[in-house]
């Protein structure tokens, strides 16, 4: 048997909770917000990644051009240079420096070959890469867009449930209300419970045979003897 004055505090009840669940979900909204928002960060650094590495080897390319540009500098100036030279073991001497940075080129531009072969590879990934991640990042920031938009929903609703709240305070006995703020605080929700079994709904402890007795009653207002919630008498 419910007392018909606990009903308007299982309706307050009821609402309470509906309030606390809205008031959890809404402290969720930060962390789901900054994990997403630490992907979207991820997936970024990962391209940045990948474009660093066309870069290191656009740059390693540079610096080949600059080496060979040297060696043919060397070579021109080898040439003029024996253009100057009297005796016969001198420009033998410069032809063999020119042999030798011309075998330097060769190696050279075969590396510069290795570089822009690995600078294709390189590049053919990256894009693949980013285009995937992008997609990646549109489907993140899809989900913050959502995430703001049931944020904005359970603000709606909490202040309508908090509407509801005051609504269904009004309808409870005044005396009750006080016990029944000092019991959601220290005990938690549910503050009423039922007692079936023997056992309080709240603490799932067996209560003393007279609380079960008045409970039965129904006439009084009976606290659970472990943890004080307010009980009613359920079958
Ligand atoms: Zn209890």
């Amino acid at each position: 048997m419910l007392p018909e004055r606990l009903q308007a505090l299982l309706i307050l009840q009821d609402r309470d909770q509906r309030r606390v669940q809205l008031e959890k979900a809404l402290t969720q909204v930060p962390r789901e917000r900054a994990t997403v928002e630490s992907r979207i960060a991820a997936h970024k650094t990962a391209i940045d990644a990948a474009k660093k590495a066309v870069t290191d080897l656009e740059l390693k390319r540079k610096e080949i051009e600059a080496t060979l540009q040297g060696f043919e500098e060397q070579i021109r100036k080898y040439r003029s240079q024996q253009m100057l030279v009297k005796k016969n073991d001198e420009y033998q001497a410069l032809t063999r420096e020119i042999e030798l940075t011309t075998a330097k080129i060769g190696e050279t531009e075969e590396a510069e070959i290795k570089v822009l072969y690995d600078l294709d590879t390189e590049k053919e990934k990256t894009k693949a890469a980013e285009k995937a991640v992008r997609a990646e990042i549109a489907a993140e920031e899809a989900q913050l867009g959502r995430l703001a938009e049931r944020e904005k929903q359970a603000r709606d609703d909490l202040a309508g449930a908090v509407a509801e709240v005051d609504k269904a305070r009004s309808a409870v006995q005044a005396e009750l209300l006080p016990r029944y703020d000092r019991l959601a605080k220290t005990a938690g929700l549910p503050v009423v419970v039922a007692l079936h079994a023997g056992k309080c709904g709240g603490c799932h402890l067996k209560v003393s045979n007279g609380v079960e007795t008045e409970a039965r009653k129904g006439s009084e207002i009976v606290c659970c003897d472990n943890c004080g919630r307010i009980l009613y008498f359920q079958a």
